[in-house]
């Protein structure tokens, strides 16, 4: 089986590029120098160097013993929440940057959901000295106010996304809308494997330092590269995408992505993408989508704003086609529980998105001898007014 993207921009049925005419010439050039930029000397000394002395890494593999001891069986924790701002999602931007750099780009543009991505493409164009611009839907403007504070400070520029439901979509929208009007100067950082053809291949390449240093470092701990069980939370699957790239050939790894039940896959709160959704064309590429049965997008909720997407990756709806990974979900409340749970046992307060990686823990079967490793691809400091809403300190 493969589970690479071909040369039109596939995996499987999924992916492509369906983009406006207008959009055509910037996806060409980026599709015709990315894999050229990725694979020159200049490129990956840059960028192995930035990983290293700005983000932090390798971010730590840890055995959480505690927790190990009450699922019966070893569970290891991938550290994606020590990088500097918080998060996997600067491993992306920190490389996307240095293409728009080798692009000759001048004026960087980001949609951003909670504020995460928004944030790490603020901070890197602050590292590079470039020209910011981040499009958020107005209600998320208002409702994640410190990461708009912070994305300010750092000389962004955040624009207000006034039209449709004023969320991530609309950012989208207007993203879209202004790398049109401006593709001679601009390039668009988009922040998950999701996207026209080539951004999926892209992110997820920028992602697979994650499996990159697994392996050496479970080498390095147990003695092999390979674990039994890699669980990664699923938004558009970033983090999941980068977890499971060294390991989707070596079918003895079992691969768990885990979406966003929200109240409950039999309710309308949910962002259970691939237990819910159907075949469709979201952001310009075919993947799996919550949809009405006439093809309107489905308004998405958890309680986790950075899961709260009605699509998911073209990789993950080819990776749940095949069978090669499965996909679980779940809900607020049993998020809510874990990430309690890793916060009194292991000390490390997790993001809410990677709480739902660590809620599926005592749905599966855990054998004493094997090993499973949680990507934790957060830390929580975003949700503490969530948290304390809810736990009542
Ligand atoms: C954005 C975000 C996610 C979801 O995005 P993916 O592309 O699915 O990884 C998960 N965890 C954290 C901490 C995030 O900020």
């Amino acid at each position: 089986m493969d589970y690479q993207v071909n040369r039109k921009g596939y995996y499987g049925e999924f992916g492509g590029a369906y983009i406006p005419e207008m959009m055509v010439p910037n996806i060409e050039e980026l599709e015709a120098r990315y894999m050229e930029i990725m694979h020159s000397y200049d490129f990956k000394q840059e960028f192995v160097s930035l990983l290293k002395n700005y983000v932090g890494r390798p971010s730590p593999l840890y055995f959480a013993k505690r927790l190990s001891e009450k699922y019966q069986s070893n569970i290891f924790l991938k550290r994606e929440d020590l990088n500097h701002t918080g998060s996997h999602k600067i491993n992306n931007t920190i490389g996307q940057i240095l293409v728009a750099k080798k692009l000759g780009k001048t004026r960087i543009i980001a949609e951003t959901g909670a504020g995460q991505h928004g944030l790490a493409t603020a901070t890197v164009c602050a590292l590079m000295g470039l020209k910011c611009i981040v499009y958020m839907g107005a209600v998320d403007v208002e409702r994640q106010a410190p990461n708009v504070k912070k994305m300010r400070m750092l000389g962004a520029e955040v624009i207000s996304a006034v039209s449709g439901n004023q969320t991530l979509k609309d950012a989208t929208n207007e993203a879209m809308r202004d790398w049109i009007n401006n593709p001679v100067d601009t390039y668009y950082i988009i922040g998950s494997v999701v996207g026209p053809h080539p951004y999926p291949d892209m992110v997820a390449r920028f992602q697979s330092v994650i499996s990159e240093e697994m392996r050496w470092q479970l080498e390095e701990q147990v003695g092999r590269e390979n674990p039994d069980r890699i669980i990664a939370c699923v938004g558009g699957g970033s983090n999941a995408a980068g977890a499971f790239y060294h390991y989707l050939d070596q079918e003895n790894v079992e691969l768990i992505g885990v979406e966003a039940a929200g109240k409950g896959v039999d309710t309308n709160e949910t962002a259970a993408t691939i237990t819910l959704g159907t075949p469709g064309v979201l952001h310009s590429s075919r993947s799996i989508l919550m949809q009405t049965d006439d093809g309107q997008i489905t308004e998405p909720y958890s309680i986790s704003a950075g899961l709260d997407y009605p699509g998911i990756g073209p990789l993950h709806a080819h990776l749940f086609k095949t069978g090669r990974a499965k996909y679980l979900w779940a809900t607020d409340a049993e998020v809510l529980d874990s990430a309690l749970e890793l916060t009194q046992m292991e000390g490390i307060i997790p993001a809410l998105e990677s709480a739902h990686a660590l809620a599926v823990l005592p749905k599966i079967k855990l054998r004493p001898e094997e090993i499973t490793v949680i990507n934790l691809s957060g830390r929580g400091d975003k949700d503490m007014e969530t948290y304390l809403k809810h736990f009542g300190y």
